[in-house]
């Protein structure tokens, strides 16, 4: 089987090809343009959803070629339905409609939190793992149960990702910030407390993201490293609970922040007490791709014939426990 997914929920226009043989899967192809907001400002959705327009065309074409197939080709597409921004959503679905409909492909809209975990899942080997998706959109503890992905914890404020990048910003680096807060925060080892919120098993963000801009003045290093070390001790802790309450024997990582490798030090630690095996997706695929909306659809073909163009709808604030899962 060969499958075509688009993503275009945030900052990522990508479309990738994967081949799908049993429970095989491989990665043919994954372009990606990512939209850059000027220094110092977050995503604008409408600047966003231009620059995915503009990129759109040159994206596939180069993901076809890569892949050396064409339209014909294709068994299925799928694209990123949410969650994510509207215009940028937008984007991707009219993409995957128009192949769709001029080359009578079956179409599949995906999760794209679900994607994060599938791909993660492909690629790591992990089989039934306590799941930390930590992105620009999602800080979310997760466990499979009865179709569906359970949640055990999240942030009740602003995500992992949007904690860095706001205060990122604020300091003066480009979105996305968190590679840059990880590399200052490496030049010292310097902590200055902070507030910490852990509540029962979620985590709240915002506290620390002004205790943080307050204490940047005197010094950059120590305030990214002391956020670092703080909201990851944060999600350690919740993690630590989560692992102990589901007894899962295996934990594993996904979303851009998987990158940081503070986090996954960290983040072993809590493992090695718990006996559970440590998985964290490899780095190119951590943040958002075509790759994870491609696995996804291409597993939900396995059960479903695609749904009609009519129903092709993108929805914003779209969770992932409200998607049943029957493959
Ligand atoms: P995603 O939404 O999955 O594409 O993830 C994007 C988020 O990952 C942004 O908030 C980035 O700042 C964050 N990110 C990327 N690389 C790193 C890193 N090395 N350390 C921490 N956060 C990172
Ligand atoms: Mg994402």
């Amino acid at each position: 089987m060969l499958g075509l997914g688009v993503e275009s929920t945030a900052h990522t226009f990508s479309c990738a090809v994967l081949e799908k043989k049993g429970k095989k899967g491989k990665i043919l192809s994954d372009v990606r343009k990512i939209y850059r907001p000027p220094e110092g400002e977050g995503i604008h959705p409408r600047e966003a959803s231009r620059h995915h327009i503009e990129n759109s065309s040159t994206v596939l074409s180069e993901c076809l070629a890569e892949a050396d197939i064409t339209i014909k080709d294709l068994d299925i597409v799928s694209y990123a339905a949410g969650p994510g921004l509207g215009p940028c959503l937008r984007v991707g679905a009219v993409v995957a409609r128009s192949l769709a409909s001029y080359y009578k492909i079956p179409i599949y809209p995906v999760n794209h939190a679900l994607g994060h975990i599938e791909l993660g899942k492909l690629l790591t080997g992990a089989q039934n793992p306590l799941v930390l998706l930590v992105s620009g959109g999602h800080t979310m503890l997760l466990a499979f149960l009865n179709k569906q992905w359970r949640v055990f914890g999240e942030t009740l404020d602003i995500t992992l990702g949007q904690l860095l990048d706001q205060f990122g910003r604020s300091i003066g680096f480009a979105s996305p910030c968190g590679k840059n807060i990880e590399q200052l925060a490496s030049s010292t080892t310097n902590y200055v407390t902070l507030p910490y919120s852990v509540k029962g098993n979620d985590v709240s963000f915002s506290g620390l993201l002004s205790a943080t801009k307050s204490i940047s003045s005197k010094s950059k290093a120590d305030a990214c490293f002391s956020l670092q070390e703080t909201a990851f001790a944060m999600i350690s802790e919740a993690v630590e609970r989560a692992l102990s309450f589901t007894q899962k024997k295996e934990l594993m990582v996904v979303g851009g922040v998987a990158a940081n490798k503070r986090l996954s030090d960290m983040l072993q630690n809590v493992c090695k007490r718990h006996n559970a095996k440590f998985f964290v997706v490899p780095l190119k695929y951590a943040g958002d791709c075509g790759s994870q909306i491609c696995w996804t659809g291409l597993l939900e073909s396995q059960v479903k014939k695609g749904i009609s163009l009519e129903n092709t709808f993108v929805t914003q604030s779209w969770r992932l426990d409200s998607v049943k899962i029957d493959y």
